[in-house]
């Protein structure tokens, strides 16, 4: 390190200016740490993940860009066409209320980071930050800037370098090897502005049309496929236009013609083992990357961010608490990939046509696990006279939540009809409640016992939901049924 700049210290070096490297610097600083982020390139640059599902609206709202997103002259996600089960296309509608949305990335990022620099992160762009070294006074991170080296010292290191990370680490693979295929289209005419997923014999493609006028186009593919053809890196686009050509993506256009090269894109699916410690944590795509297929990476990204900045933040100011932000963080990254890629199998597994080809067989789910039974439904007499107690299985843990800024361990409601314990309904804290359930007592008596904690009718509707998760059993003269 001899011969180098001295450079500037801080209290969080945040490497990455994507997604989730904004979000964190900007919640971090928020949260009133001093806080450098280091991106490598100039914004805007182009970056694939343009379709944002409407979920990035409750977290730009957060972030305090969601009027600012708005008036980018964005385009709304409102519409896709399927192809997916077998030949037929079916218009699917996003499920939430709001549209998602196709953005120019380069623009998006810029947004963000922006946003960043606007609430006091000292941004450095362009630089390249090299292997950061872990010393026992904190962080020592090498920087390429202004072509110059230099290095920056940080208490704490957050790495949102992207696929490529820059701390290191080993990546747990989640999915079958995938790559994706890309390009850009124009042409005379659209025909149409939905989105299009297609599924094909040996992948599936997806294609929409974005703000700038073109149309982008990916085929999502096993690496296999390239060495069985024998195309190389430098070959790509007739293989890229036979995939574009069987799947009929390009109806959404009249006269379609390719604009610029065919790239190649890794897209398999992969965890980071370690994904927080106690000076550095890995977020966005540095801690896991999710299947292309749903659209919600950068939704994902940003999730991991503000969850994230929340884990640091409690390890900056409550050391006590590590223990808890620690494991909530790495719970919440292993809940979140085996969610998700449940998910993803379950839905290859909706694919019929091609279901015998080797692409579909090694993602595909054919046997979910079956649900729970659901509970018969209350009886009309429930509110009255029967009286009930919290299902013997059903116990309170010590769970790591969010408590205003910081992580604490809080008790949650643990039972195997959960996919993860509650601590939390409808903003009142179970724990306290529950105590009540321990004794058989009828609704009326309960709703009365919990009065001085809820509203009666709040209290009514958390018994209601109690007694549909199948936590509520009933107590009869001779014992509980
Ligand atoms: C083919 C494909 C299609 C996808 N489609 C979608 C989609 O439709 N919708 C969706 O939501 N998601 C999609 N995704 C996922 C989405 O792209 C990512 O989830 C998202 O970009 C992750 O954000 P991030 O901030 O973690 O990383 P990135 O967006 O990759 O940002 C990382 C940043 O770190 C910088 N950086 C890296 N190393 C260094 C270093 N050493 N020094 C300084 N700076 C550095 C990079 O320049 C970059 O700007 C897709 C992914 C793939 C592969």
């Amino acid at each position: 390190m001899s011969g180098l700049d001295a450079g500037p210290s801080t209290e969080v070096c945040v490497i990455g200016g994507g997604p989730a490297g904004s979000a964190l610097a900007l919640r971090l600083a928020r949260l009133g740490h001093e806080v450098y982020l280091v991106e490598r390139h100039a914004f805007p640059r182009p970056q694939v993940g343009e379709a944002l599902t409407p979920g990035v609206w409750p977290q730009l709202e957060v972030l305090g860009v969601a009027e600012a997103v708005r008036s980018e002259g964005f385009l709304p996600a409102r519409e896709a066409l399927v192809r997916w089960e077998d030949t037929t296309a079916r218009p699917v509608r996003a499920r939430m209320g709001a549209d998602g949305l196709l953005v120019d990335r380069g623009r998006f990022d810029a947004l963000l980071l922006a946003a960043a620099a606007s609430a006091g992160v000292r941004v450095l762009q362009p630089a390249t930050a090299r292997r950061p070294e872990r010393t026992a006074g904190g962080w020592v991170v090498p920087l390429l800037h202004e072509g110059r080296e230099t290095r920056l010292r940080a208490r704490f290191l957050a790495d949102a370098g992207g696929r490529s990370g820059c701390l290191g680490g080993r990546k747990v693979p989640v999915s079958a090897p995938t790559l994706a295929l890309h390009g850009y289209w124009r042409g005379e005419r659209r025909q149409g502005p939905e989105t299009r997923v297609v599924a094909g014999p040996d992948g599936w493609s997806w294609g929409a049309h974005l703000p700038d006028g073109t149309f982008s186009a990916m085929a999502f593919v096993d690496p296999a496929l390239l060495r069985e053809r024998g195309v190389g890196r430098r070959s790509l686009e007739p293989l890229y236009r036979e995939l574009m050509d069987g799947s009929g993506l390009l109806e959404a256009w009249t006269a379609p013609r390719l604009v610029g090269g065919v790239r190649a894109r890794d897209a398999t699916c992969y965890r980071d083992e370690v994904p927080i410690e106690e000076d550095c944590i890995k977020v966005g795509e540095a801690s896991f990357s999710i299947d292309p297929l749903s659209s919600s990476g950068v939704q994902k990204a940003l999730q991991t961010a503000l969850s994230g900045a929340v884990a640091v933040h409690t390890l900056l100011v409550r050391p006590g608490n590590a223990a808890a932000a620690l494991r909530f963080y790495r719970e919440d990254q292993r809940d979140s990939v085996a969610r998700h890629a449940a998910w993803a199998a379950g839905y290859y597994g909706e694919h019929r046509a091609h279901a015998d080809r080797p692409f579909w067989k090694r993602r595909a789910a054919r046997s979910p696990m079956p649900s729970p039974p659901e509970p018969p439904p209350l009886p009309q007499d429930a509110l009255a006279h029967r009286r009930w107690r919290l299902a013997s299985d059903a116990v309170l843990v010590d769970t790591p939540c969010i408590v205003g800024d910081v992580i604490e361990l809080r008790g949650a409601l643990s039972h195997p009809r959960l996919a993860r314990p509650v601590a939390w309904l409808d903003g009142v804290e179970l724990a306290s409640l529950v105590e009540s359930l321990r004794e058989g007592l009828t609704l009326p008596q309960l709703a009365a016992a919990w009065a001085r904690r809820v509203p009666w009718r709040q209290g009514v509707s958390i018994l209601g939901w109690l007694y549909r998760q199948g936590l509520l059993t009933e107590v009869t003269p001779s014992g509980s049924r």
